[in-house]
């Protein structure tokens, strides 16, 4: 059982807990060891030699590959429904050497406006200067997507629900559009998780993550990974990882195989409170505004029903009294904790224009439906009335 395809009935749950996971062959240890060493000694010059020429899968050098890394790897493929993955140190590691290994000067990217703030970042600031050119739209809005499309485009990047609009981008659509130009599909599945969401399905071709978030899900770990439909296209990627570096350390894989255990546990117990919370946050007097995908009468609801297994934990709202009455609440609430990043256990509460999208100008926010009294809300799996009486207190100050 140390290869995903082995068990493809497997339920997801199951997954968490045991794919890519063989027992210990050498002392039968239940959890995985963690193989933390920085290389690996050959038998003998032919054998060393044969690795590297890859004609022996074994190990060289953990830059290159480790067996508990590989563990944490073939666990996201299968959770994914992927050929293979390939961790990194951090989710901005995943989505840089993804650009690296499939832009080249002249190429063009058709990426979602509301991406997360560094991903839009390094394509406007950093592959621009290597010469390509990046088209930033609403791809929520399947035409403009189609629109966008140039002859040059080689990348189609988006991420749905999207941040902190919560926007969703019709995956298969945006598989098909990228396919007729001859480009390829790569999805952000960050904010779903392989239980709420699995791009690969819907003609993605690969699907990023930020482990950092609800893969690990315990706010102690930044890492990334990337999944792929197919082995031909992660061997294109896998060399230019290896030696660019992003590569995630054996440790930091140990832990995310912990957390992932309990993926799908969390995520629904952080999603039944995310419903309540957002019912709580639309009727009450002191807020103008909830954007949550199970909200009843969501504009996209037949969308969502065909792509997602539910409507997952990430809240934006809008207080009536704008900025002033946000820094009030985040000020005020004392489960919900002020900080940014979202998928763990804890409930976490941020303002997008002054935090993570400060990097953009008020002008794109505005365009991108970041207003500044945007608060964005990130449920976690603390007890639900004990959040619903948090937040009535808050906000029944503001009224
Ligand atoms: C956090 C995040 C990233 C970046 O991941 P890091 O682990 O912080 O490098 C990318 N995409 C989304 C949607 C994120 O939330």
């Amino acid at each position: 059982m140390s290869h995903h395809d082995d068990h493809p009935k497997w339920s997801t749950d199951t997954k968490c807990i045991h794919a890519g996971q063989a027992p210990d062959a050498l002392f039968g240890a239940v959890a995985p060891p963690i193989y933390q060493t920085s290389t690996f000694a050959f038998e003998s010059t032919e054998q060393g030699a044969a690795r590297f020429a890859g004609k022996d899968s074994g190990y060289i050098y953990t830059r290159l590959g480790n067996p508990t890394i590989h563990m944490l790897e073939e666990n996201v493929a299968a959770l994914e429904e992927g050929a293979g993955a390939l961790a990194t140190a951090s989710g901005m590691a995943a989505v840089s050497t993804l650009f690296f290994a499939l832009l080249s000067s002249g190429d063009h990217v058709v990426c979602s406006q509301t991406v997360y703030g560094p991903s839009r970042l390094v394509l406007e600031r950093d592959f621009a200067r290597f010469g390509v050119r990046s088209a930033m739209v609403e791809t929520s809005d399947t035409q403009a997507m189609r629109d966008a499309v140039t002859d040059k485009t080689r990348l189609i990047y988006i991420e749905t629900p999207s941040n902190p609009t919560l926007a969703i981008t019709d995956i298969a659509e945006a598989a098909r559009i990228a396919h007729e130009a001859g480009a390829l599909l790569a999805v952000d599945n960050t904010f779903c998780s392989p239980i709420l969401q699995r791009p690969i399905r819907f003609g993605a071709d690969v699907v990023v993550h930020s482990v950092t978030k609800f893969i690990n899900g315990h706010a102690d770990v930044v890492g990334g990974v990337l999944v792929f439909r197919s082995e031909e296209l992660m061997k294109r990627v896998k060399p230019v990882l290896g030696f660019l570096g992003g590569t995630m350390d054996p440790h930091q894989a140990w832990l995310v195989l912990r957390g992932v255990k309990t993926l799908g546990l969390r995520v629904r117990a952080a999603q039944e409170n995310a419903s309540a919370c957002a019912r709580f946050l639309a009727a009450h007097p002191a807020v103008a505004s909830v954007a949550y995908p199970g909200l009843p009468g969501h504009p996209q609801a037949d969308l969502i029903a065909r792509q997602m297994a539910g409507p997952g934990s990430l809240i934006s709202f809008e207080l009536k009294g704008g900025i002033e009455a946000g820094k009030k609440l985040l000020g005020s609430l004392k489960l919900a904790t002020l900080a940014v990043s979202l998928g763990g256990v804890e409930t976490l509460i941020q303002h997008p224009a002054s935090m993570t999208h400060a990097g953009m100008s008020r002008e794109s926010r505005l365009q991108a439906g970041i207003t500044d009294g945007l608060v964005r809300l990130a449920v976690g799996c603390e007890d639900k009335e004990d959040l619903l009486a948090d937040f009535k207190e808050g906000l029944d100050a503001l009224i």
